[in-house]
C-alpha cells in the first residue's frame, strides 16, 4: 500500500507538473526579476577613520519583488547560487555598480570619484568570463579600475586556491583592488595573504560586535588591524554600530568603517547628502 501510495503522489506530482515546478517558477521569477530590472543596489559608505570622511561605498543588491516588497540578498542569493543565476545577477551588480559610480561623478565632477566596492560571489570567480565583464562594464562607463574594489569571501579563495590565485591575479593586471570578505570566519591560512594580490581585508561583523565587550574579540580584531598592516593591506571594520565600537577600532589604526552607527545601507537617491563634504574642525 505504501508503495502504491507513493507511486499515486509520483502520477499526481508529474500530473501536475511537479516535484521541480516550484523551482522552476522560482528560477523562472528571478530570472525575470533580473532581466526587467527589478534588482536594484543599496549602497553603504565607508568611512575614514583618520579624516571621518567617507571613502567609498559597498554596493548590496536588493529585490524590489512585485508582491513581496523588497527582499533582503538572504531570501534569494543563495537560490541564485545553486540555480547558476547569479552569473546574470552578478553581471547585473557589476554593470549597476559601475553605472552609479559614473552617474554620481558626471553629477558633481569637482567631488572626487567615488570609489565602490562589490561582493563577488565564489561561482563568479570560477567563471571564465569575469575578466571580461568587470573589463565592459569600466570601459562602458568610463570609470577607472582603481576605484572598484572586488569582495571575495575567504571561503571563495580556499576553495580551489591555485584556480583562485590565477583569477585574482588577472583581476589585478585589470587594476582592480582585491578584498576578503568576511575575514576571520573562514579557514584562510596565513599563506594566502601573503600569496594573493589582496589589497583590503574586511573585518567580519561577529567580531565587531563584541569589540568593547569581550576581551577575545577585541584581541581578535587587534590581530586582524596589525596582520593587515604587516602586509601592507587596508584593515576595514563592518557592522560598526556604536560609538565606542568606533573609538575602540580608531585606538587600533584600523583603516575604514562601516556599519549602522554611520548609517543603514540606502538607495542611491537617498545618498545624496552624503556628498556633501563635512566642514573641517
Ligand atoms: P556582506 O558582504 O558581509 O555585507 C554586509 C551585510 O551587513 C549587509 O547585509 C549589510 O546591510 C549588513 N550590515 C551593514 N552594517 C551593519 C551593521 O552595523 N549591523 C548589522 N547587523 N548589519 C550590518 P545585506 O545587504 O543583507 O547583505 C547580506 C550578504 O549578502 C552580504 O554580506 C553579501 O554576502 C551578500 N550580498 C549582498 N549583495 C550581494 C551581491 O551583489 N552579490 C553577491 N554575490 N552577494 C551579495
Ligand atoms: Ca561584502
Ligand atoms: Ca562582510
Ligand atoms: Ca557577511
Amino acid at each position: 500500500a505504501k508503495k502504491r501510495g507513493r507511486n499515486r503522489c509520483e502520477l499526481e506530482s508529474s500530473a501536475h507538473g511537479d516535484p521541480d515546478d516550484g523551482r522552476m517558477n522560482r528560477r523562472g521569477e528571478l530570472r525575470r526579476a533580473i532581466e526587467d530590472g527589478e534588482l536594484c543596489l543599496f549602497y553603504q559608505p565607508q568611512i575614514d577613520l583618520i579624516s571621518g570622511q567617507m571613502n567609498g561605498f559597498e554596493a548590496l543588491v536588493r529585490w524590489d519583488h512585485p508582491d513581496r516588497g523588497l527582499l533582503a540578498p538572504s531570501a534569494f542569493i543563495d537560490f541564485a547560487e545553486e540555480s547558476g543565476l547569479i552569473l546574470p545577477l552578478g553581471a547585473w551588480v557589476i554593470n549597476a555598480a559601475v553605472a552609479q559610480q559614473a552617474a554620481w561623478h558626471r553629477s558633481a565632477s569637482e567631488r572626487p570619484p567615488v570609489r565602490m566596492s562589490i561582493n563577488i560571489s565564489a561561482i563568479q570567480l570560477n567563471d571564465p568570463r569575469l575578466e571580461e565583464m568587470v573589463t565592459e562594464a569600466l570601459e562602458r562607463h568610463g570609470v577607472a579600475p582603481g576605484l572598484l574594489t572586488l569582495e571575495v569571501t575567504e571561503t571563495a579563495l580556499t576553495a580551489d586556491p591555485d584556480a583562485a590565485l590565477r583569477t585574482l591575479e588577472i583581476l589585478k593586471a585589470l587594476g582592480v583592488r582585491l578584498a576578503i570578505d568576511d575575514f576571520g570566519t573562514g579557514h584562510s591560512s596565513l599563506t594566502y595573504l601573503k600569496r594573493f594580490p589582496i589589497d583590503e581585508l574586511k573585518i567580519d561583523r561577529s567580531f565587531i560586535a563584541g569589540l568593547t565587550t569581550d576581551s577575545k574579540d577585541h584581541a581578535i580584531v587587534a590581530s586582524c588591524v596589525q596582520l593587515a598592516h604587516a602586509t601592507n593591506l587596508i584593515a576595514v571594520a563592518e557592522g560598526v554600530e556604536t560609538p565606542t565600537q568606533l573609538s575602540a577600532l580608531t585606538e587600533l589604526h584600523c583603516d575604514l568603517a562601516q556599519g549602522y552607527f554611520y548609517t543603514r545601507p540606502m538607495s542611491a537617491e537617498d545618498l545624496e547628502p552624503w556628498f556633501i563634504p563635512r566642514p573641517e574642525n
